[in-house]
């Protein structure tokens, strides 16, 4: 995470012409492309032994479920990225404009904040195949997506998110003049539903929005969860507005997120069982679902869960040291944030007593 979260110290523009040396240009990109799929030393632990009596207590059976699903291989036929070392990458830097492939082709590659990742079908050790786990959490070195924060172009004080597509292609989210980027309307893993639904003075409020620190950490956390439970989207809701505050809700009269700043919270919908997409407000009805999208989001820097109070008795599992609370309200949709997700200090001029009184608060 540390290495993405980095200001990029090259610009992901191809590699000037100069540096190409000669005996790679008689390459064409597909030689290139198996020649760097020959050193793919694919080192995966294994799992540590389970103690035969385990597997009888509820937190067991979850655990022993999540590993399961973890622990299913990948099909070497699917095309994924793969960060590529140093070594590996310079072939590919090296490679002139004409013989690389494109964005969307296999062997199309590209640099962001240092890291050059190549889109392809790569060669798995047959005796350690790669496992759904392995391509989860921020050191992931192989992914279906990911959303990496890269230097914005014009403002070297704004990131901007790069997104690796899970059709090998890539996109850009741009920061707005705040320094905030919003949300794709859908991405690996995720839809979203409920945006911009609240009218503030006559007009749609933003409410899709975050830092790309924060943007990112989401997108991936879905990515992640897609990864787990393959074709599953979740739709999701609130973040931040565009200038990075806690958005109005709409229930009746309106409500104010008390900790929805920066972006660094998501409010979103249970997941569904059977793989099916959740498309409206609806109460959580698959339990080991919804434990491994808490667990997912703790492995991508999560550690706030305001759930349904159902849920939060029937225990949420989570880490040591994240905070997870049950609350009526939360009974149609979960929030999941780092931090408190309130404002920062030195917290900026408060709002005027009156109207702070008539906004009742909702996280
Ligand atoms: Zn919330």
């Amino acid at each position: 995470m540390k290495e993405q979260m980095q200001a990029p110290t090259q610009a992901p523009a191809p590699a000037p012409e100069a540096a190409a040396p000669a005996p790679v240009v008689a390459q064409a990109a597909g030689n290139a492309f198996e020649a760097a799929r020959a050193p793919v030393p694919q080192v995966v632990p294994l799992p540590p032994p389970r103690p035969k009596d385990l597997g009888t207590s509820p937190r067991d059976k979850f655990d022993n479920q999540f590993a399961a699903q973890g622990n299913r291989t990948i099909d070497p036929n699917e095309a994924r990225w793969r960060q590529l070392s140093p070594d590996e990458a310079a072939p590919y830097l090296a490679t002139p404009d004409e013989f690389r492939s494109q964005p969307g082709e296999l062997g199309y590659h590209t640099t962001l904040g240092g890291q050059t990742w190549l889109w392809g079908k790569h060669a798995q050790d047959p005796k350690n195949p790669l496992r759904a786990r392995d391509m989860m959490g921020p050191n992931a070195k192989q992914v279906f997506s990911r959303a990496i924060p890269t230097a914005n172009p014009k403002d070297p004080k704004k990131q901007d998110v790069t997104v690796l597509n899970a059709n090998g292609t890539t996109s850009v989210l741009g920061a707005n003049k705040h320094g905030m980027t919003e949300l794709p309307t859908t991405g690996y893993g995720f839809t979203t539903h409920h945006r911009n639904d609240v009218k503030v003075k006559g007009h749609a409020q933003p409410d899709q929005w975050g830092t790309a620190a924060g943007v990112a950490r989401t997108m991936n956390m879905m990515a992640d969860y897609r990864t787990m439970f393959p074709g599953s989207s979740i739709a999701i809701g609130d973040l931040s507005t565009d200038t990075g505050n806690s958005p109005l809700v709409q229930t009746g009269s309106n409500k104010r997120h008390s900790t929805h700043y920066q972006g660094s919270q998501v409010d979103m919908q249970y997941p569904q069982g059977k793989g099916s997409t959740n498309a409206g407000p609806k109460t959580a009805d698959d339990l080991f679902r919804t434990r491994s999208l808490v667990r997912i989001a703790e492995q991508n820097g999560m550690n706030r869960f305001y759930t349904d109070p159902a849920l939060h008795q029937k225990g949420l599992y989570t880490a040591p040291g994240t905070s997870e609370k049950g609350e009526s309200h939360h009974r149609d949709h979960i929030h999941i944030g780092q931090g408190s997700g309130r404002r920062a200090a030195p917290a900026p001029a408060p709002a005027p007593r009156a109207r702070a009184s008539r906004i009742r608060r909702r996280r």
